[in-house]
């Protein structure tokens, strides 16, 4: 990972790069921040970047063999310790670590309940329990592996119980050498006041909407105005604005489905309808259905804005522009029967029908009725 794939954090950065780059890192750092302020990838990062055996205009070089192992969170000399909903087989956070691994690669921004829904832990709440705190003083009694310092990254220290918060107390009151703890936290107030005043505090910001739309646009190729609308959205949280990123992607792709079928089928072509409806039968059953409840809901803003409702369409505005023009094909004549359509072909998905035969027949039927006269 980079630094800058992480939005906004200038002066954070700025700070831990000297500590490193200055070989003067305090042995026991607090990165405080709001869920989406990326500061736990921001530990990750740091740690790789002292790691780093390339460093390159203070970032990591994210090539070396060092900085291999960190990208797969593998590193021996990188620990971990997160909330657990504990069981017979399950005690420690290192009997979790491949979720744990799996979760954060998969998302680096990932919150609290991103994890515990890995966890599925049903009712329990989970916790960092007095048993850690005893393996952290275990593990971090050893030499390192690769000579240099060991990072030990607590994320939410917050949800220790209060005997291993006092344990994790007496470790940072004496610190193993080469050690550097770094807390990722998001409620400093749920902290006992005794580990705060041991550890240095790095305060995370919110990021600003320039920050992450100029971020999105760079390293996910959207577009200016999307990046905008959805660094807007979110408020400075980096979590969010990627999950409405990922969402009006889905989106964008949902409506240009509906289009291409549309058209297909309003100008009955072989041609163009043919390579949707190949499209369509690899998507799989439940694709399929969404895309018909998708249709259903856009046939039913065509409704509304046909009775002169245009202020009830919950539409975004790509589909908007797309259903001021596709109700003109939609009116009193047909609505019923190509809602009946879209119902039925869901009803057949969903018993298995042969999605080829299945789309083949609604793109001839619809044909027939998008072409049916409006009544008088
Ligand atoms: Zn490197």
């Amino acid at each position: 990972m980079f630094f800058a794939d992480i939005a906004g954090q200038t002066e954070v950065k700025e700070r831990i790069q000297r500590m490193a780059n200055e070989e003067r890192i305090p042995h026991a750092l607090l990165f405080l921040g709001n869920e989406g302020s990326g500061n736990l990838a921001t530990a990750v990062t740091f740690a790789q970047y002292v790691f780093c055996t390339n460093k390159q205009n203070a970032e990591p070089c994210n090539q070396c063999a060092s900085c291999q192992k960190v990208n797969k969170l593998a590193h021996p000399d990188l620990h971990f310790v997160y909330p657990i909903a504990s069981s017979k087989d399950v005690r420690l956070s290192e009997h979790l670590i491949r979720d744990f691994r799996e979760a954060f690669l998969a998302n680096p921004l990932m919150n609290q309940q991103d994890w515990f829904n890995e966890l599925s832990a049903e009712n329990k709440q989970p916790t960092i329990a007095a048993e850690e705190s005893n393996n952290i003083i275990k593990k971090l009694s050893y030499t390192s592996y690769e000579g240099g310092y060991k990072f030990m990254i607590i994320w939410q220290p917050e949800k220790m119980n209060a005997s291993a918060a006092n344990k994790l107390l007496k470790i940072l009151e004496e610190p193993p050498d080469q050690t550097i703890f770094i807390l990722v936290c998001h409620h400093a107030e749920q902290l006992l006041t005794t580990i705060l005043s041991r550890t240095q505090l790095v305060k995370f910001g919110l990021a600003s909407d320039d920050e992450i739309a100029e971020l999105f646009h760079r390293k996910y190729g959207l577009s200016d105005q999307l990046a905008r609308y959805c660094a807007g959205m979110a408020e400075g949280n980096q979590r969010e604005a990627l999950l409405i990123a990922k969402e009006q992607d889905s989106h964008v792709a949902q409506l240009a489905h509906f289009q291409n079928f549309m058209r297909g089928a309003l100008n009955f072509n072989v041609f163009k309808i043919n390579p949707w409806i190949e499209q369509t039968a690899a998507l799989g059953r439940e694709k399929q259905k969404y895309f018909l409840q998708y249709g259903l809901q856009l046939l039913r803003e065509c409704l509304l804005l046909n009775s002169g409702g245009e202020t009830l369409v919950k539409a975004r505005n790509e589909e908007l522009d797309f259903l001021k023009k596709f109700s003109a094909f939609v009116h009193m004549g047909n609505y019923e029967r190509i809602v009946e359509e879209f119902n039925k072909a869901y009803y057949h998905i969903e018993r298995n029908a042969n999605p080829k035969i299945l789309f083949m027949d609604m793109s001839l039927t619809m044909n027939e009725l998008l072409n049916s006269k409006k009544p008088a």
